[in-house]
């Protein structure tokens, strides 16, 4: 089989002969890499991205940021309910004060019957939490808590009921704060780091795979078997260590193997290191942990040595072949070197003098 391809910035042509047996072949050749990179769907800047955009489910976490932000409220209290309605800053009574709405003896009312004094036309108000007495000692805590959690709060009289948007200074919703609100909200750790990793100036190929490490989407057998991938009776063991299981932050840091290839690489800087608790935590660091000059190389040094690992793993698991330390660390000095000569960063260098970081004194 001939396949021929050309690929653009976000489309790929492939070329093949026009039988059904070609075609199968390709169609079998994409689906088992959509099975194994599982890239989508991923989460970018807080917005889910994946193929199956019309599923309901997975704008699901989305829609519920969002619902959360909108649940601020204002008005007369009349049509909304105390324990069961969102109204309270987005939080629902009932389930923060379990206790208290079990002795409640109005359970479903709404707001406005629990102000007290009940008749009176000031903003400034009590509660009546409408509570079976006597209450036990555990039961008055938390009536002060829910009491003084409420002083936040009070009722407008002559504004009915309504939700309004608590993402942003004004009570209008707008795209500018629905945006800030999902990419705060996003698992990444920093604002700015989709924009660091994706600006870093390594081949597209290995930004992805540290983008896909930091989002926990490499695919290790951990994260295969989670997908139902790989069978259960297959174990999914780390190669390099065969004792723990394959997860990317155990492969590409916490790894007998792999943790000694990075304690001699930061010996090579002479660079003491803690072992980080995350792909996310040690990205963090390459780029902001090591002051401005190292930083420099370390955000070309950090993708290189992941890359070289995941490479490594795979000519392990699908070649047989045996993992050599010392050529992925070889591996990972030439090529951060190469990089670093490309992006001017060192100027009229001898490989040799990188390998050996004799340059350091210099810088
Ligand atoms: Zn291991």
């Amino acid at each position: 089989m001939i396949l021929n391809h050309s690929q653009f910035s976000d489309d790929t042509v492939i070329f093949a002969q026009p039988n059904a047996k070609e075609l199968n072949r390709i169609k079998y050749i994409l689906h088992v890499f959509s099975q194994l990179s599982g890239h989508f769907p991923l989460e970018y800047l807080g917005i889910p991205i994946g193929l199956t955009r019309e599923r309901v489910s997975m704008w699901e976490p989305v829609i519920n940021k969002v619902k959360r932000k909108l649940a601020g409220w204002k008005g007369d209290g009349a049509s909304i309910l105390f324990w069961f309605d969102p109204w309270a800053g987005g939080r629902i009574l009932k389930d923060d004060f379990p206790s208290l709405f079990f002795i409640s003896e109005q359970k479903t009312s709404c707001v406005k019957s629990f102000r007290f004094p009940p008749d009176i036309s000031t903003r400034q108000l009590g509660w009546n939490l409408h509570l079976s007495f006597p209450l036990s000692e555990f039961n008055r805590l938390k009536a002060q808590q829910l009491h003084a959690f409420l002083a936040r709060f009070s009722l407008l009289d002559s504004v009915s009921d309504q939700l309004i948007w608590a993402a942003g200074p004004s009570e209008a919703f707008s795209i500018a704060d629905a945006i800030r609100l999902l990419v705060q909200s996003s698992n990444v750790i920093h604002p700015v780091w989709p924009k660091v990793v994706w600006g870093n100036n390594v081949p597209s190929k290995i930004m992805v795979f540290h983008w896909l490490a930091i989002k926990d989407s490499i695919p290790v057998k951990d994260v295969l078997a989670r997908r139902h991938i790989l069978p259960s009776n297959i174990p999914s063991v780390c190669v390099f260590c065969r004792v723990e299981v394959e997860s990317v932050n155990h492969l590409l840091i916490h790894c007998k193997w792999t943790s000694s290839i990075w304690t001699e690489l930061f010996r090579w800087w002479n660079i003491r290191w803690v072992i980080p608790r995350s792909i996310v935590d040690f990205s963090f660091d390459w780029y902001y942990g090591m002051g401005i000059k190292a930083s420099r190389f370390w955000k070309l040094i950090g993708p290189a040595t992941i890359w070289a690992i995941w490479m490594t793993r795979n000519d392990v698991v699908f070649n047989g072949t045996v993992p050599c330390r010392s050529f992925v660390i070889r591996n990972v000095k030439l090529k951060s070197f190469l990089w670093a000569t490309n992006l001017k960063l060192v100027h009229g260098l001898q490989a040799y003098v990188w390998e050996q970081n004799l340059f350091l004194l210099c810088l």
